[in-house]
C-alpha cells in the first residue's frame, strides 16, 4: 500500500511524506496547519494529529489527507486567497456541521469569501445504499440545515439518508455558492469493487481499509 501511496502522491506532484492526516473521530474539529506539522499521520496513526477531523494550509507542501470509506470526504479550496482545506464528514460530522467549522476557520484565519470557494464531495456512499435509523434522521432534521428534507429518502417503510446532498445544503448554510460545489456522485457501496466501503465490509463483501482524498495549494 505504502508504494502505491507514493506513486499515487508523486503522480500529482506531491510527497506523501510530507502528507498531514488526522486523528479522525467523526468530530467537528479543524486545524490549521503549518511547515511543523509536515508527516504528521502519514507513515503512523499515531503521529497523526489528535482528534481532528478537517485539516487546512495555504502551503503548498503540505498535502492535507483524509481517510473515508462510505464517509464523505470534503475538499475546499480558496482559489483567492490560495488556501485549501480537507473534510472527513460521515453522518455525525455532517449533522454536527464539520464542513460548516472548516469554512469558519478559512473565513477566520485567511478572509476567505464563502462565495469564492471552491468545493468537491468525493465519493462516498449514496443515498441509495444508505439505509440510516431514525435518531440519524432525526438528528439531521434537527439542524434546520434541510427544511424541504432534500437529504433524506422514504423508501421501502425505511430511511435513507443522502450524505452528499446534506454535505452540499452544509456548505451553502456556510455560504457557498451550489455551483461552485461539486458532487462525484460515487457510491462507494454500490462501487465497492473499486472503493472501500465500510458497509460491503461489514457485510463480508470487500477488504478493509480506507481511501484517501488529498488536497493541496496549488504550487507557484
Ligand atoms: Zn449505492
Amino acid at each position: 500500500m505504502r508504494h502505491n501511496r507514493q506513486r499515487w502522491w508523486a503522480a500529482m506532484g506531491l510527497d506523501w511524506r510530507r502528507t498531514v492526516c488526522g486523528r479522525q473521530v467523526h468530530g467537528t474539529r479543524v486545524m490549521l496547519v503549518s511547515e511543523r506539522d509536515a508527516g504528521r499521520g502519514a507513515d503512523s496513526p499515531a503521529t497523526a494529529l489528535p482528534a481532528t477531523d478537517g485539516l487546512a494550509s495555504s502551503d503548498p507542501a503540505l498535502p492535507l489527507a483524509v481517510f473515508c470509506a462510505d464517509c464523505a470526504p470534503v475538499l475546499l479550496y480558496d482559489p483567492v486567497n490560495r488556501v485549501a482545506a480537507a473534510v472527513h464528514a460521515g453522518w455525525r460530522g455532517t449533522v454536527a456541521g464539520v464542513a460548516i467549522e472548516a469554512v469558519r476557520l478559512l473565513v477566520s484565519e485567511f478572509g476567505t469569501d464563502p462565495g469564492q470557494l471552491r468545493a468537491g464531495i468525493g465519493p462516498a456512499i449514496g443515498p441509495c445504499c444508505y439505509e440510516v435509523g431514525d435518531e440519524v434522521i432525526a438528528t439531521w432534521i434537527g439542524t434546520q440545515l434541510d427544511r424541504g428534507l432534500r437529504a433524506v429518502i422514504r423508501q421501502d417503510g425505511r430511511w435513507h439518508f443522502d450524505l452528499w446532498r446534506a454535505n452540499l445544503l452544509t456548505l451553502e448554510a456556510a455560504g457557498l455558492i451550489a455551483s461552485n460545489v461539486e458532487i462525484a456522485g460515487i457510491c462507494t457501496r454500490c462501487r465497492s469493487s473499486e472503493w472501500f466501503s465500510h458497509r460491503a465490509t461489514q457485510a463480508g463483501e470487500s477488504r478493509a481499509g480506507r481511501f484517501a482524498a488529498v488536497i493541496a495549494v496549488p504550487a507557484g
